[in-house]
């Protein structure tokens, strides 16, 4: 993209409604901007963070065996009602009357739609396994609409939820589940802890929260240090393997991990001390196994190839999407700016122009920009008759990872500089040097 024709409305100024980072950042670099409170638009470079993340959460949740579709935003309040959801969900729901003076709501979540969906068109255990999953925007009045696209009203949300014809099945739909969620945060860069969680109005007693420390977190959070030592990385899982699921769920559920609600003196008491962490965390995504609850109440009954019909034993499972780029921006970011982790850059490099309508050094940033492109990457080229410092700043702001900066005395010995954001240290080369040393860096993302 050239930056001349694309829409990035910068803010210099700190913008006085963000009390956190993130807020700031984005609202900055031009990512969102808010339509009413805890609403926003995403305009294109917020946007294409948003797909960057749909498009890991997808992968992996497909990986792991589960089905992508999408329901509506909009749903029937009479499903609500047999679940008994429509009245004890609070004033957290939308609700809105049709013009027949038929009730409905924005889904603050989709338990009784899709269990509905799945009574409907399965009707034996043959048809379990199943897990099916969409990403779509949710609705929920808070209170307290803050931070941003942090907690607000209107919100972006993977939810999947999983049939199976027993508990152990249950279970292992639930391991499966947290095994493929330390995996996708792991690809976004973020180190997301799964801790021992409250099972809140729901109901169910079985259920993690991920959570990514920072001090801007609304959560407080006590953990032993050893956890952070845990890595996924390109481990091979086989999401078949009932007992290898386990054993991973064990090594991350073994150190003591667990949110204020579910807190244990006494057990953490056994934690050496010089390990015992408190801190504050931000919820990036939880994960429930609730049993019959839903099936029960909505007759979701599966036949058990022993000639009676059962209740399917389900779960529910979030990542909170649009909340991801607030939670990765608080943990990347300095006093200029946001640095992008590879994985999720709205761009993978920018390409600064210092002397704009110069002959060579705007020749030699077409060949960048080309280059870059034919490479399958996906550059900024800021071709804007602007100041160095200006651009630098911008770039600063917007947090690529790497920016290849294109200046006349450089080129007299054949070079550019290529810049890392996050450590700031600069490397002279040749534009295809550069051009390189890039596609190599994202081949391994
Ligand atoms: P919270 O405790 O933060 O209100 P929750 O536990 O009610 O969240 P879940 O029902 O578990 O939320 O939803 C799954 C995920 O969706 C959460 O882990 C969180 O990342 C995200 N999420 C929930 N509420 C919001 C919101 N208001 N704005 C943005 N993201 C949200
Ligand atoms: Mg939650």
């Amino acid at each position: 993209m050239r930056l001349s024709r694309y829409f990035l409305p910068i803010i210099k100024e700190t913008p006085s409604e963000a009390a956190i980072a993130s807020h700031r950042l984005m609202l900055r670099a031009g990512m969102i901007r808010q339509a009413q409170a805890g609403i926003y638009s995403w305009l294109p470079m917020g946007f294409k963070v948003l797909r960057r993340l749909e498009n890991i959460v997808h992968e992996e949740q497909i990986r792991a065996g589960h089905h992508p579709m999408l329901m509506p935003t909009l749903q029937s309040a009479d499903l609500w009602r047999e679940s008994g959801r429509y009245e004890a969900y609070g004033e957290e729901m939308l609700r809105i009357t049709d013009r027949h003076g038929r009730d409905m709501l924005y889904g603050p979540t989709n338990e009784e739609l899709i269990t509905d969906i799945f009574k409907n068109a399965v009707g034996s255990y043959k048809d379990l396994p199943m897990t099916l999953y969409h990403i779509q925007w949710k609705f929920r009045d808070e209170v307290r609409p803050r931070f941003g696209v942090m907690r607000g009203r209107e919100f972006f949300m993977k939810d999947g939820y999983n049939f199976d014809i027993d508990e152990d099945a249950a279970r292992h739909a639930y391991n499966r589940h947290m095994v493929s969620y330390i995996r996708t945060y792991e690809r976004m860069g973020l180190k997301a802890i799964p801790m021992r969680a409250d099972s809140g109005p729901i109901g169910g007693d079985n259920t993690h929260e991920f959570l990514v420390l920072a001090d801007t977190g609304e959560s407080e959070v006590f953990y032993d240090s050893n956890i952070l030592d845990l890595h996924l990385g390109d481990r091979e899982v086989d999401y078949d393997n009932w007992d290898g699921v386990k054993a991973i769920c064990d090594e991350w559920t073994t150190p003591y991990a667990r949110t204020d609600e579910t807190h244990d003196a006494a057990i953490w008491a056994d934690v050496p001390a010089d390990r015992q962490q408190v801190s504050r965390a931000i919820e990036v995504g939880q994960i429930f196994y609730f049993g019959t609850k839903y099936s029960d109440a909505l007759g979701a009954l599966v036949d058990d190839g022993k000639g009676a019909r059962k209740a399917v034993h389900m779960g529910s499972h979030g990542i909170g999407v649009s909340r991801l780029i607030g939670a990765i921006i608080e943990a990347f970011h300095d006093d200029k700016g946001i640095i992008w982790p590879e994985a999720v850059t709205p761009f993978h490099a920018g390409i600064v122009n210092l002397k704009q309508g110069d002959t060579d050094t705007d020749a030699t940033c077409d060949q960048l920009y080309q280059g870059l492109i034919k490479a399958g990457l996906d550059p900024l080229y800021d071709d804007r008759d602007e100041r160095a410092g200006g651009k630098f700043a911008t770039m600063d702001l917007i947090g690529l990872p790497w920016r290849i900066t294109v200046g006349p005395r450089g080129l007299k010995n054949g070079v550019v500089e290529l810049t890392s954001r996050k450590t700031g240290e600069s490397e002279e080369m040749s534009p295809q040097a550069a051009i390189a040393r890039i596609t190599e860096i994202y081949a391994q993302v």
